[in-house]
C-alpha cells in the first residue's frame, strides 16, 4: 500500500475514535507546506546531474516542524508526505515542542563521490534555506544522510543567516552536536522494547531478536540489545543477510560490516537469504529499514511474538490486522523509534542555552521520555480500547488537536 494511503488510513482511524470534528481532521491532514526543488550540480567528472529535492512541512501548532532529510533512490512526494506526517504525531507522542517535516533528495548516495554530495546538499540547502531555521523547521539525518551532512547544511545556511548551530540536529559534536545523539534511536528502541516486554513479565535476556537493517538504528538496536544479553540471532542489510542459532558477535558483525561495507561474507554465522529474514523463527523482530515490508504477502508467515518498529511505517495496515488476529504484539514507530528526535530536542536545547550536557544525562533523560511515552500510549489503549498502533495514534493526534483549537486555528 502507497505509504501516504496507509499513515493517513491510520490517522483517519485515530480521528474517528477521538470522535474529531471533520473540518479539524480535515485541516490536521494537509500538510502546512510542500517544497519540490531542483538541484543541478556538476559531477566529478564535469558533467551536469540533476536531482528532485523535496521538504514537507506537515505542521507547526505544538512547535517548529523537525524530521530528517533522507537521501534515497526511492524517494518520492507521497513517501516525504507520509514520513513528514508521521514526524508530526511522533514528536506529539514524545511529548516534545515541535511539529513534523520530512525531507528528502532523489538520490544514490552510494554511488555519489564526498565531493559530489557535498555540492548536492549545498544546492539543496540554498533552495529551502529561507523556509527553514531554527524557529521553524529542524532538519536532521534520516536514510542515507550523517552527521557529516548537517554540517554542510549548517555550513551553507549560516552564509545566509549568520552561524545557527540550532539550525539542524544530528549534528557532529566539534559543531554542537549532542552526545549520545547517534545512537539515540537505537537505544529508544532498547528501552521501548524492555518496556514491552516488562508488561508480558519477559526480558531482553530471555529474548531472540532477528534485526533488518544494519545502518545507524540497526546496528546500535543490535549492539545494545545484545550489551543487555538478548540473543540477536538474525541481521540483514542491502548486501544479505546473516543468521546464528546461538547469536551472532555483534562487535565482530560491526568491524566485518565496516570493513566489507555491509554483513555479507561474516563467518560468525551462515548466509540467509534476506527475503526470508523477517519470516525467521524469533521472538521479537526489528524492522530498522524501509517502510512497507511487512505486508499481506508475508504478515501470515512471521513468527516473532512482538515487533518492534525501528523503522517508519514498516507495516501496511493489512498487515496489521493479520498479525492481530495472529496475537502479535507490535509497537509502532512513532513511540518505538521517537528516541533520535528526542535526544534531537536534547540537541537543540543544549544548542540554544549555549551549554553542553554529558552523555549519562543525555540517556537518562532519553530513558524518562521514553518510559513516560510508553506509559501515555497504554493508557490511550486503555481509555479507546485499542491497540499499541491506535492507542499510539490517538495520544498524538489528540495533543495536536488540543494545540490547534488552543492557537485558533480550526476552520
Ligand atoms: N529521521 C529521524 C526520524 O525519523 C530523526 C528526526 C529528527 O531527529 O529530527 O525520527
Amino acid at each position: 500500500m502507497n505509504a501516504l494511503t496507509a499513515t493517513s488510513r491510520n490517522f483517519k482511524q485515530a480521528a474517528k475514535l477521538l470522535g474529531l470534528d471533520s473540518k479539524l481532521e480535515r485541516s490536521l491532514l494537509i500538510p502546512f507546506r510542500e517544497i519540490k526543488v531542483e538541484c543541478t550540480i556538476p559531477k566529478d567528472d564535469g558533467s551536469l546531474a540533476s536531482f528532485v529535492g523535496f521538504r514537507v512541512q506537515h505542521d507547526n501548532a505544538r512547535g517548529p516542524m523537525k524530521g530528517g532529510i533522507r537521501y534515497h533512490p526511492e524517494v518520492d512526494p507521497d513517501e516525504v508526505n507520509a514520513l513528514a506526517q508521521l514526524m508530526t504525531w511522533k514528536t506529539a507522542v514524545a511529548n516534545i515542542p515541535y511539529g513534523g517535516a520530512k525531507g528528502g533528495v532523489g538520490c544514490a548516495p552510494g554511488e555519489l563521490s564526498r565531493a559530489e554530495l557535498e555540492r548536492l546538499t549545498r544546492v539543496f540547502t540554498q533552495k529551502i534555506h529561507d523556509l527553514i531555521g531554527i524557529h521553524t523547521d529542524v532538519p536532521a539525518p534520516d536514510m542515507g544522510t550523517n552527521p557529516q551532512t548537517m554540517a554542510w547544511i549548517l555550513d551553507e545556511y549560516s552564509k545566509f543567516h549568520g552561524y545557527s548551530p540550532a539550525v539542524v540536529t544530528g549534528k557532529p559534536v566539534d559543531l554542537g552536536g549532542s552526545l549520545g545523539r547517534d545512537a539515540a534511536t537505537g537505544r529508544g528502541v532498547l528501552f521501548a522494547t524492555q518496556a514491552l516486554l516488562a508488561e508480558y513479565g519477559k526480558n531482553i535476556s530471555d529474548q531472540r531478536f532477528v534485526i533488518q537493517g544494519f545502518g545507524n538504528v540497526g546496528s546500535w538496536a543490535a549492539q545494545l540489545i545484545s550489551e543487555a544479553g538478548g540473543k540477536v540471532v538474525a541481521v540483514s542489510d542491502v548486501s544479505g543477510a546473516v543468521k546464528n542459532s546461538n547469536g551472532l558477535d555483534i562487535d565482530k558483525l560491526l568491524k566485518h560490516s565496516l570493513v566489507n561495507r555491509g554483513v555479507k561474507g561474516f563467518d560468525g554465522g551462515d548466509a540467509l537469504d534476506p527475503s526470508s529474514l523477517l519470516t525467521e523463527d524469533c521472538d521479537v523482530l526489528i524492522p530498522a529499514a524501509l517502510g512497507g515490508v511487512i505486508n499481506r504477502e508475508n504478515a501470515n508467515d512471521i513468527r516473532a511474538k512482538f515487533i518492534i518498529e525501528a523503522a517508519n511505517h514498516p507495516t501496511d495496515p493489512e498487515a496489521d490486522e493479520i498479525l492481530s488476529k495472529k496475537g502479535v504484539l507490535i509497537l509502532p514507530d512513532i513511540l518505538a523509534n521517537s528516541g533520535g528526535v528526542t535526544v534531537s530536542y536534547f540537541e537543540w536545547v543544549q544548542n540554544i542555552q549555549g551549554f553542553m550536557w554529558d552523555e549519562e544525562k543525555v540517556n537518562a533523560e532519553l530513558k524518562t521520555y521514553m518510559i513516560k511515552g510508553f506509559k501515555d500510549v497504554k493508557e490511550m489503549c486503555k481509555t479507546h480500547n485499542c491497540d499499541l498502533r491506535m492507542g499510539a495514534f490517538t495520544l498524538g493526534v489528540n495533543r495536536v488537536a488540543r494545540a490547534t483549537v488552543l492557537r485558533g486555528w480550526e476552520a
